[in-house]
């Protein structure tokens, strides 16, 4: 099986400057050839590093896609390192120079003398077009193992991989299939899905089954290998069906669905509306249900009740409760549901209340506590949840539990 490896070159990707969408991108290109990434460096504008980094990569893989330092300027050194790696002298390409000369005079300006070292590649290399910028990119082969260099300007690069790598790559892989599906998970925590799974996730299986975690959501993706595209497919289909079994009503969705429009989706084929009350979560749950389009047939109110006088005046919570039970209160959150709910005249609302932090905690209501309500018109469903994790996580943690208690009762 044909790999790949990326290589990232710029001191600007290494002090936070510039985020690194190159690799993103070929990643995905690459793996929708069928060609797997195995693995994939970044390195500043060093002609050792350089030498060292493509080394390794080409240990790793058969071909190596790099990116950046093609500029005209001083600090950019890959055309160096690249000979340098390839045991190989830089060489004047007169057509090269015509074109970007003619570069310059197309925009009526004098070529700067620092614009002649683009024209320059390795020895036994070849010139990939750009249509787009005045530097060319590299192709080189050694040893069996294939070296594609791309500008590092995305649009460039871009272009060229699409125009001018892709056709060679495709036909360098031969036949080989890659087929992804991805399950969305909500309601454990990564390690108890990965118990569930035992062996499955073993590394080295076929399909290979990763877990990553966002929030809450567990997206497990399944990557099944094979000679063709179809045999690939019915191997992925198989373990997804395996995992369904296993994890059952944990799974929501598939691909990149999210809790939000799944259960927007439920709500408009079973014709059910539903309104919210929010505090803690300051509109966050709102704010997901309305991410999706169309979510007008089925959101119709929501509140953020911040203070106790809102929710007195706004959803007729008695102040007494709030008294008794302080805001944050299995009772509380279920009068705002039932408050909203009578308000909006909904099938469903939800109420949250609970403490973000970082302060306002105590023994007994420790930041992070949080009371969900769901009421559908035949009494309240209330959970507690404790959410220790810092403000940001345990709002949307904290909608996404509400989504997730919804869709449950859909
Ligand atoms: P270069 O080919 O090194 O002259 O790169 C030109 C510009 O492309 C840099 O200044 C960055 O802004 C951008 N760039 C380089 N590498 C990357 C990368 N890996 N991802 C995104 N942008 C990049
Ligand atoms: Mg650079």
């Amino acid at each position: 099986m044909r790999k790949a490896s990326i290589v990232s070159i710029g001191n600007e990707l290494l002090n936070g400057q510039t985020l690194n969408t190159n690799t993103l991108y070929l990643s995905e290109r690459l793996f929708a050839i069928g060609i797997p990434v195995v693995s994939s460096y970044t390195i500043g504008d060093d002609i050792d590093s350089i030498v060292r980094m493509l080394n390794l990569a080409s240990g790793d893989a058969d071909i190596v896609l790099i990116t950046g330092g093609l500029g005209p300027t001083d600090d950019d050194l890959t055309r160096q390192g690249l000979a340098k790696f390839l045991g190989s002298e830089l060489q004047l390409q007169n057509n090269l120079l015509e074109k970007i000369q003619s570069i310059f005079a197309s925009r009526n300006r004098p070529m700067p003398e620092k614009n002649n070292i683009q024209a320059y590649i390795p020895a036994g290399t070849k010139a990939i077009e750009n249509i787009r910028g005045t530097a060319p990119g590299i192709r080189a082969e050694a040893e069996d193992k294939l070296f594609f260099v791309l500008p590092g300007v995305p649009s460039e690069m871009k272009q060229m991989f699409e125009e001018s790598v892709l056709t060679e790559l495709k036909r360098f892989a031969g036949e080989q299939a890659i087929a992804v599906l991805k399950l969305k998970c909500f309601g454990a925590g990564e390690s108890s899905v990965a118990e569930k799974l035992g062996g499955l996730m073993q590394r080295g299986r076929n399909p290979l089954i990763n877990c990553t975690v966002h929030y809450g959501v567990i997206t497990l993706t399944i990557i099944a290998t094979a000679k063709d595209k179809v045999k690939a497919q019915q191997m992925a289909e198989k373990d997804e069906q395996t995992l369904r079994e296993i994890l059952g009503e944990l799974i929501y969705g598939t691909g990149e669905q999210t809790l939000a429009e799944v259960v927007g989706a439920k709500l408009a084929q079973q014709k059910k509306t539903i309104a919210v009350a929010e505090s803690c979560t300051g509109g966050a749950l709102a704010k997901l249900l309305t991410d999706t389009a169309g979510a007008s047939r089925y959101f119709t109110y929501g509140w953020v009740t911040y203070s106790n006088t809102a929710k007195i005046k706004e959803l007729g919570i008695k102040a007494e409760l709030i008294e008794e039970d302080g805001a944050v209160s299995c009772r509380v959150a279920e009068a705002m549901a039932q408050g909203a709910r009578k308000r909006a005249e909904t099938d469903f609302a939800i109420g949250i209340t609970g403490i973000a932090g970082p302060g306002g905690g105590s023994e007994q209501k420790p930041v992070g506590l949080v009371y969900i309500s769901i009421d559908s018109g035949n009494g309240c469903e209330t959970k507690r949840f404790v959410f220790p994790y810092g403000r940001d996580f345990m709002r949307l943690h904290a909608a996404q539990t509400a989504l997730n208690m919804l869709r449950l009762k859909l």
